[in-house]
């Protein structure tokens, strides 16, 4: 349940209440109490200090669209996702930060372009030890020298919670990858501040396991929270997950929270990715998220699957009226 609570309560107030109703105390407009669904009926006792509540058949609260009709807005850098802004991000960028002259190239492809957000692993949750496992601190300190040149947003992501804090100081937006979407060190870290979170979809995870990791985020009181759809695990094996669009108008119905698309992932070949992303961008969706390096065959990370910067650039231009045919901008 979510309870909002009168302007007349005050802050003490609010916290020896939360603590007897085993509730999240955060602030949304007013302070805004909340427990687990499983409450279904305001108690007796609150009834004169609250404003408004919300009953739920489970445990997407925050997240939903009962709660919060509209999507959320986030900004991050030059870049605002959601909200009214009918805004389709395209974010760019390699897998992995491999050097300095990798990402400056990534970079300019993007200021070409005219494109804001840039994406590029430091920390690489890789599916085996002896794989390259990313630059780490190296690589997280060229992702800050490449935006203080290019002006570019920084997405990366967080393999674990170990290295936590060092991500969350040199990003912009903290990226939480499939296999890490269930870690708590990261989320509890990413619940205690305002910068926007992207958390994709693990490949075995159930819509509503997804929108309850948000939760997390959420009811400790970060409220920037998107979503990542990259593909989950079905009985095929030709292509390397498959990318859930039903999943996708789910999420559009029932959450407040801005939609990322990555085909990149869900296909695995470099070769389906644009008809995905056209796909995904008929949708009418809040972000795209595209692998590209400057020479994919000789990548350290996801090989197969990156575009060319000839085809991005391609894609791009392809991309741009199916946008617009569906009322989106893309940016
Ligand atoms: C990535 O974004 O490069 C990545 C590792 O993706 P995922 O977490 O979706 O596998
Ligand atoms: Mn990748």
């Amino acid at each position: 349940m979510i309870i909002k609570l009168k302007s007349t309560v005050s802050p003490e107030q609010a916290q020896t209440l939360a603590k007897e109703y085993q509730a999240f105390l955060l602030f949304d407009g007013a302070q805004t109490l909340v427990t687990g669904s499983a409450l279904k009926e305001l108690p007796t006792a609150l009834e004169s200090l609250t404003e408004q509540y919300w009953v739920f058949a489970n445990d997407m609260q925050l997240s939903s669209r009962k709660y919060r009709q509209e999507t959320r807005e986030i900004s991050f850098g030059k870049t605002v996702i959601g909200g009214k802004t009918k805004h389709t991000v395209l974010i760019g960028g390699p897998c992995s930060v491999e050097s300095e002259s990798q990402i400056n190239s990534a970079a300019q492809l993007l200021v070409k372009l005219g494109l804001n957000t840039l994406r590029g692993g430091a920390y690489k949750p890789r599916t085996s030890p002896y794989s390259f496992q990313g630059l780490g601190l190296a690589g997280l300190q060229l992702l800050a020298k490449m935006r203080e040149a290019y002006g570019l947003t920084v997405i990366t992501e967080a393999r674990d919670a170990t290295h936590i804090d060092e991500i969350i100081e040199y990003t912009d937006v903290i990226q939480i990858g499939a296999k890490a979407m269930y870690d708590q060190g990261i989320l509890r870290a990413c619940a205690k501040i305002k910068k926007p979170v992207l958390i994709k979809r693990g490949f075995g995870t159930t819509l509503q396991e997804l929108v309850q990791a948000a939760e997390f985020i959420l009811s400790g009181g970060n409220p920037n929270v998107m979503l990542c759809e990259r593909g989950i695990r079905t009985f095929e094996t030709g292509t390397r997950f498959t990318l859930d669009l039903c999943g996708v108008a789910w999420l559009q119905e029932h959450t407040n929270l801005p939609i990322v698309l990555d085909p990149s992932h869900a296909m695995g070949y470099a070769y389906g990715v644009p008809s995905l992303a056209k796909a995904c961008v008929a949708m009418g969706i809040d972000g795209l998220l595209i692998e590209t390096h400057p020479n994919p065959s000789v990548a350290k990370s996801d090989a197969s699957q990156q575009l060319t910067y000839e085809a991005f650039e391609t894609l791009y231009n392809e991309l741009k009226p199916i946008a617009q045919a569906v009322g989106f901008t893309l940016v």
